[in-house]
């Protein structure tokens, strides 16, 4: 018998039914053309069953249950957590650069209503102090993306009788990192609305991941409440722990070797 099936475009393989059986190619997938290209970007956002609005939307309504099957195996319907977690502060960084938001020059809001006051000795700690934030607060995304594997570790480590792998975790940190990144649009808006604020803007979005992670875990890390809450807070404390410890000792070498 001769085949006339279609072969696949990808792979070459014959064609039966609506994907390649031997690649997973959908059969209808044909030469680009533009009106495709935009379809398709679109359809990346739009797509209820798999899409970005679909993931966003289920890490946000219920987290844990959310990651928990996708650790399972229902993987389909939602954004791979790495590409989501690349995507996500991609588009914060873009809603930051866009609105021309000055992060660094808000979380020194308080501090340099201080500085008129203090004395002329304090007055060069003061500012070295608002340096380090600023630093800390232009390059708090990338410092947070560089340490997930080690925030993944943490919890790994203290919350293992929950049986997850560090895989588990590293997917569990990628999610919810994420989704509060992606959630903080609206506090940080408030925060540009109300300046007078702005000391407390790291705090805020510290204690946010704090909040969202320890919800989120409730469901994702099966345990006894009382212990869950013990080992997350103490997981949660050496992330914070080694954050700062990055951060000051990243501003140390550019107050060292770097600064005028
Ligand atoms: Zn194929």
């Amino acid at each position: 018998m001769v085949d006339d099936a279609k072969p696949c475009l990808n792979c070459g393989e014959p064609l039966r039914g609506a994907f390649c059986a031997a690649c997973g190619q959908a059969a209808t997938v044909q030469r680009l053309t533009t009106v495709s290209l935009v379809a398709q970007l679109f359809k990346v956002f739009t797509n209820l069953d798999r899409g970005l609005f679909h993931t966003a939307f289920a890490l946000t309504t219920h987290p844990g249950k959310t990651i928990a099957e996708y650790v399972l195996g229902r993987r389909i319907t939602l954004y791979n957590p790495i590409s989501y977690l690349l995507l996500v502060v991609g588009l914060w960084l873009l809603f930051v650069n866009l609105l021309g938001l000055d992060l660094g020059a808000m979380v020194n809001h308080t501090a340099k209503q201080m500085l008129r006051e203090t004395s002329p000795a304090l007055q060069q700690r003061l500012l070295n102090q608002m340096e380090i934030n600023r630093l800390i607060m232009v390059h708090y995304d990338w410092l947070t993306l560089l340490l997930i594997p080690v925030f993944s570790f943490w919890y790994w480590l203290l919350l293992k009788p929950s049986g997850r792998n560090y895989a588990e975790n590293l997917v569990f940190q990628s999610y919810t990192r994420a989704q509060v990144t992606l959630l903080f649009v609206v506090p940080t808006l408030l925060f540009f609305a109300f300046p007078a604020l702005g000391g407390y803007y790291s705090w805020t979005r510290l204690f946010a991941y704090f909040l969202f992670q320890l919800w989120a875990g409730r469901v994702f890390y099966t345990m006894p409440l009382g212990q869950y809450l013990i080992r997350n807070i103490i997981a949660m404390l050496l992330s914070f722990v080694t954050f700062g410890t990055l951060a000051y000792f990243a501003a140390g070498v550019y107050f060292r070797y770097l600064s005028g």
